[in-house]
């Protein structure tokens, strides 16, 4: 899973999201794990990827138009449930994937952080093909952005806490830290 020096990866499905901008300091040191699921508890509607492209139609179902009717929301990459990687943004500019958050005192995660999502929900175990996925795209990014230890690999309930809960009690940390 080879990432060009341009911050893309080589082998993903590339779709270009309109929600990024540049990091500020062109620094990338945490990583954040999320996850997402739309409409809530259902999977492969191909709702995620509209939403980070702005093609989303809200009137399609109550949930959207209630949550996220004008929101401009993305991340670098999606994980499928069927372990395909889909990438929105490079890595080298900034995804709207964490909100309002702080990491060791520092707020504005996204400024610093590269955020994967996992098309999944709080409350069931994600499928292995995705933690196969996973486990190789954050070698291949712990290898291109080396100031991202290990130690700075968090999910977004740890950034934002009493906000989120992703990616939940059903990830297994362990299971992926050990496996770096
Ligand atoms: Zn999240």
């Amino acid at each position: 899973m080879l990432i060009t020096p341009d911050g893309w990866l080589v082998a993903a499905e590339k779709k270009i999201s309109p929600y990024f901008d540049s990091r500020p300091k062109g620094e990338i040191s945490l990583l954040v794990i999320h996850c997402i699921s739309l409409p809530p508890g259902e999977f492969n509607t191909g709702a995620i990827e509209k939403l980070f492209m702005g093609t989303l139609d809200c009137q399609s179902d109550p949930y959207y138009q209630t949550h996220l009717l004008g929101k401009q929301v993305s991340s670098h990459v999606l994980i499928r449930r069927s372990g395909e990687v889909v990438q929105f943004v490079s890595f080298l500019d900034r995804a709207w994937h964490a909100g309002v958050s702080s990491f060791k005192g520092r707020e504005k995660c996204n400024d610093f952080s590269i955020g994967i999502e996992l098309e999944g929900t709080d409350d069931q175990p994600f499928e292995p093909v995705q933690y196969d996925s996973l486990i190789k795209l954050t070698q291949e990014i712990l290898k291109n952005y080396p100031a991202i230890t290990p130690e700075n690999i968090l999910g977004h309930e740890d950034i934002a806490p009493g906000r989120k809960t992703d990616p939940g009690k059903f990830f297994n940390w362990n299971f992926y830290k050990e496996s770096l």
